[in-house]
C-alpha cells in the first residue's frame, strides 16, 4: 500500500475475515483491548512488504491504531477463536485464543513467490477474550521480542513459519514474575488453525463442526483434495508430511519449540506460538530448551517423536471424518519415511556430500557423538566445517576450538577427508554450497536477551539490528561477524521458561 492511499483511506488497511464466515460456535467477536499510549518497537520490512506496506506507512497514526488494537479497520471483524489441546501429553480440553485476536485476512502484495494469496493478520497481547481462563489477555514486551526476532529468523533461514509485522509497546505493565512491559506483536499467517482446533471438535462430540472445519481448510488451504477419493485422508497425509518436513528442518538448525502441544501445531505446517524456544548451543540431543519443561518431553531429541504423536493426535480427530482406523494409519504412516528422507537430505547437504555412499550414516553418527563429547557448538560447528581443506589441516584451528577434545575432533576429521576424496567436488565449490545451508548467525538466546535489556531501556535500535542479520543468515557479514559470537559466559544463567 501507498501512503497516499493510507492517508485517503478512511481506514488504514482493508480487511475480509474468511474465518469469520465459520458458524458462531468457532469464535467469539470482540474488540482488541487497546494499549495505553501506545508506540511503535518495531516493524519487519520483509513481513510488511508481503502485504504492500513500508516501514515508513506505520508513521501513519491510524496504522499504529490498527496494530495496537484501538481502531476496527475497514471490512475487519475481529475474533477469538476456540480450540482445544493436548498439553504435555494430557488433554487439557477447551483452551483458545486466550490473547491473540484475529483481525481478518488481507491480500498478499504481488510478485512475491511462494506466498499465499492472503494472510491473515492477528494481534497477539491485545487483551482478555472468553478463553482466557486465569490469563491477562496481555504479552509482555520480551517475549513479544522474542517472537517477532524467531518468526522473521526462521523466515530467514527458509524455514516455514509464521510471520510477525510488528511490536507495539507500552508503559502498561503485567504482573509475570515481576511487573514487565506490555506489548502487541502483530502475527501473519495464512492460517491460525492448529490440530487442537480439530481436536476440539472431535472431543466435544460435534462431528458437523469437525467437517466444516475440514472442509473450510481444505477449500483455502489444500483446493486439489476436494476432488480426491478421501479428500480428509489427504488433508491428514499432508499436514503430516509437512510437520515431518518441518520437524526435520528444526533439527537441522538445532531449533527447539519448546512447547511442542497440539495447539501449538499448525495445520499449515508453519513454526507457530514461540515461547521458550532455543538454538542448540553447545551440542546436546537431550537439551531442553524450556525450563518449565522439566520431564524434557521436548527435548532436542525428542521433537521428530513428539511431531508424530501430535500427528496422531490430529488424525484421531479426524477418525470421524476419514473413516476408518486402516486409512488414518495409512495416512500417518508418511511421517516417518518423509521425516527421514528430509533429515537425510539435510545432513548431507550440511556436510557437502553430493552423493549419499553406504558409510555416510556411520560418519554422521561419529560426528554427533563426537559434538556431544566434546560440547561442540552447533551452528558454528557447520559453518566453520565448510571452511574446512580437503588437504590441509593447517587451517582447522578455528573448527578444533570449538571442541573440547581436539584429538576426537582430528580423528573424525580424517574420516571426513577420506569421504571428500571420494567426491570431486574442489574445496570452493563445497563451501559455497555448504553456507547456504549452514547458518552462521541464528537467534541464540544471549543475542534476544541483549535486544530485549536494551528495548526495556527504551532503545529498540537493536532489535532492528539483529532482525536485519538474521534475515540473511547465511551470507558472511564481516560488518556484524560479533552476532555469530558463541554465547558468552553470562548466557548459562539464562532460563526461558513458558512465562511470556
Ligand atoms: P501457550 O502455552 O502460549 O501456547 O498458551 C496456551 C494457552 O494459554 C492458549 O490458549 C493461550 O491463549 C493461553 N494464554 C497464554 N498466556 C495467556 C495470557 N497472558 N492471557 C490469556 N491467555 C493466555
Ligand atoms: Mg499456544
Amino acid at each position: 500500500m501507498t501512503t497516499s492511499s493510507l492517508a485517503s483511506a478512511a481506514s488504514p488497511l482493508r480487511f475480509e475475515n474468511a474465518f469469520a464466515r465459520l458458524p458462531a460456535a468457532f469464535y467469539t467477536r470482540l474488540r482488541p483491548t487497546a494499549l495505553s499510549a501506545p508506540f511503535l518497537v518495531a516493524v519487519s520490512a520483509p513481513a510488511a512488504a508481503l502485504i504492500g506496506l513500508t516501514p515508513s506507512d506505520f508513521a501513519d497514526p491510524a496504522l499504529l491504531d490498527v496494530v495496537s488494537g484501538a481502531r476496527v479497520a475497514d471490512g475487519s471483524e475481529p475474533l477469538a477463536a476456540v480450540y482445544s489441546g493436548h498439553q504435555f501429553g494430557v488433554w487439557a480440553g477447551q483452551l483458545g485464543d486466550g490473547r491473540a485476536i484475529l483481525l481478518g485476512d488481507l491480500p498478499t502484495a504481488g510478485g512475491a513467490e511462494h506466498v499465499a494469496a492472503r494472510l491473515e493478520l492477528q494481534l497477539k497481547g491485545a487483551g482478555a477474550t472468553p478463553y482466557s481462563r486465569m490469563g491477562d489477555g496481555r504479552a509482555v514486551l520480551r517475549s513479544s521480542i522474542r517472537e517477532y526476532l524467531c518468526s522473521e529468523a526462521m523466515a530467514g533461514l527458509g524455514i516455514p513459519t509464521t510471520r510477525a509485522l510488528c511490536i507495539v509497546g507500552s508503559a502498561q505493565r503485567v504482573m509475570r514474575e515481576a511487573p514487565e512491559k506490555t506489548a502487541v506483536v502483530t502475527r501473519m499467517a495464512p492460517s491460525f488453525v492448529r490440530f487442537g482446533s480439530f481436536e476440539h471438535w472431535y472431543y466435544n462430540d460435534q462431528k458437523d463442526h469437525l467437517r466444516t472445519l475440514a472442509d473450510a481448510v481444505i477449500a483455502q488451504h489444500f483446493a486439489t483434495f476436494a476432488t480426491a477419493a478421501n479428500p480428509y485422508q489427504s488433508l491428514l497425509a499432508e499436514v503430516t508430511r509437512r510437520t515431518a518436513r518441518l520437524i526435520a528442518q528444526w533439527q537441522s538448525v538445532g531449533f527447539m519449540h519448546g512447547v511442542l502441544n497440539t495447539d501449538n501445531m499448525s495445520i499449515l505446517g508453519l513454526t507457530l506460538d514461540y515461547g521458550p524456544f532455543g538454538f542448540m548451543d553447545a551440542f546436546d540431543p537431550a537439551h531442553i530448551c524450556n525450563h518449565t519443561d522439566q520431564q524434557g518431553r521436548y527435548a532436542y531429541h525428542q521433537q521428530p517423536n513428539i511431531g508424530l504423536w501430535n500427528c496422531y493426535a490430529l488424525g484421531q480427530a479426524m477418525l470421524p471424518l476419514i473413516g476408518s482406523v486402516e486409512a488414518v494409519h495409512a495416512a500417518l504412516e508418511v511421517y516417518q519415511s518423509e521425516y527421514d528422507r528430509c533429515m537425510q537430505q539435510h545432513l548431507q547437504d550440511k556436510l557437502g556430500l553430493a552423493t549419499r555412499l553406504p558409510d555416510d550414516g556411520a560418519l554422521i553418527d561419529a560426528m554427533f557423538s563426537m559434538m556431544h563429547r566434546c560440547k561442540v557448538d552447533f551452528t558454528q560447528f557447520f559453518r566453520r566445517l565448510g571452511a574446512l581443506r580437503q588437504h590441509d589441516t593447517g587451517a582447522d584451528e578455528p573448527l578444533r576450538d570449538l571442541c573440547l577434545d581436539r584429538d576426537a575432533f582430528d580423528l573424525w576429521a580424517s574420516r571426513y577427508r577420506a569421504r571428500l576424496g571420494l567426491q570431486a567436488a574442489t574445496d570452493a565449490q563445497r563451501r559455497l554450497a555448504m553456507n547456504r545451508v549452514n547458518p552462521n548467525y541464528v537467534l541464540r538466546n544471549y543475542l534476544a536477551q541483549v535486544a530485549i535489556e536494551r528495548a526495556e531501556a527504551g532503545d529498540f535500535t537493536e532489535i532492528e539490528t539483529l532482525r536485519a542479520v538474521l534475515a540473511r543468515p547465511f551470507d558472511d557479514q564481516p560488518e556484524l561477524e560479533t552476532y555469530a559470537a558463541l554465547p558468552p559466559d553470562w548466557a548459562a544463567q539464562l532460563e526461558v521458561s513458558c512465562s511470556s
